[in-house]
């Protein structure tokens, strides 16, 4: 006899270790909505990759009520992709495999910083960011118009500016990924916007990348108001010259398999080999 169902909340240790491997983003891939926002208000919602009641999205009759609240069936998401995955239509089109690989990709990026920082002490090791590197070998992928000799030289390039990219926080990555999401046609108002923050926030993200020639804002630009402006390499100490996200946008967009958010925030250069 199947037991009868009943809505157990998650654990406190379930909810913890949930939060620690959330980075404090929506697992949902490239939504960049943070769980404690701004103002310190809590807007991440657990969400059950099977349901628990018997008409919920997903739900199996053949787990039980502790299976339901275990830690492999939860996930943490925004409101947004919390109600499109489980409302009628989304809750088909967004099967039980597809939630759990969206869980284990999100997860994995802070648990390689976890175990990283638990391991070693090495210089990609950033303890008050959390962010690891994983530097590129080859660049095959990348530059595959470049013979070896040369991907080698760049790959060189390719790690340092990774190095660089590991030292600002996590934030201002964010919100550079969404710029070069946007192909560098965004402004500082319409960033805070999708980023539910105020302009003032962006402003202070932008400073950071500033400050390590990421990024800087053009009040100037008559397309875009406050334009956050990519960085294109010029006179930049690293590049060289090279318009590295520039050639980063035309990579993403001709790969369907590399999501930028792993390269620009998760730091996974290996993405490029
Ligand atoms: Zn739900
Ligand atoms: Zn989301």
């Amino acid at each position: 006899m199947t037991e009868a169902v009943k809505r157990l909340v998650a654990g406190t240790e379930i909810a913890r270790e949930l939060w620690l491997l959330s980075g404090n983003e929506c697992a949902w891939p490239n939504c960049t909505v943070r769980l404690l926002n701004e103002n310190d208000d809590w807007v991440g919602e657990i969400a059950h990759i099977r349901g628990v009641a018997a008409t919920s999205a997903r739900h199996d009759p053949s787990m039980t009520n502790e299976e339901r609240r275990a830690y492999e069936n939860l996930l943490i998401l925004c409101p947004t992709h919390h109600e499109q995955v489980d409302k009628p239509k989304g809750r088909v089109i967004h099967t039980v495999s597809d939630l759990e690989r969206i869980k284990e990709r999100h997860e994995d990026r802070f648990r390689r910083a976890l175990t990283a920082i638990a391991e070693s002490q090495d210089e990609y090791i950033d303890l008050t960011r959390h962010s690891v590197v994983r530097p590129c070998k080859t660049l095959a992928r990348f530059l595959p118009d470049n013979d070896h000799e040369e991907r080698m030289a760049d790959a060189v390039t390719v790690n340092r500016f990774a190095e660089l990219l590991g030292r600002v926080t996590l934030a201002s990555r964010g919100l550079l990924y969404v710029v070069v999401e946007h192909k560098g046609l965004l402004g500082v108002e319409e960033a805070a916007r999708r980023n539910g923050c105020s302009p003032h926030r962006i402003f202070d993200l932008v400073a950071e990348l500033d400050r390590n020639r990421l990024a800087w804002v053009d009040p100037d630009d008559d397309r875009v108001r406050n334009r956050i402006v990519l960085t294109k390499g010029f006179n930049h100490p690293i590049l060289d010259g090279w318009d590295f996200f520039e050639s980063l946008i035309t990579f993403a967009s001709e790969r369907s398999d590399v999501a930028l958010k792993d390269v620009i925030v998760g730091l996974d250069f290996t993405l490029l080999d």
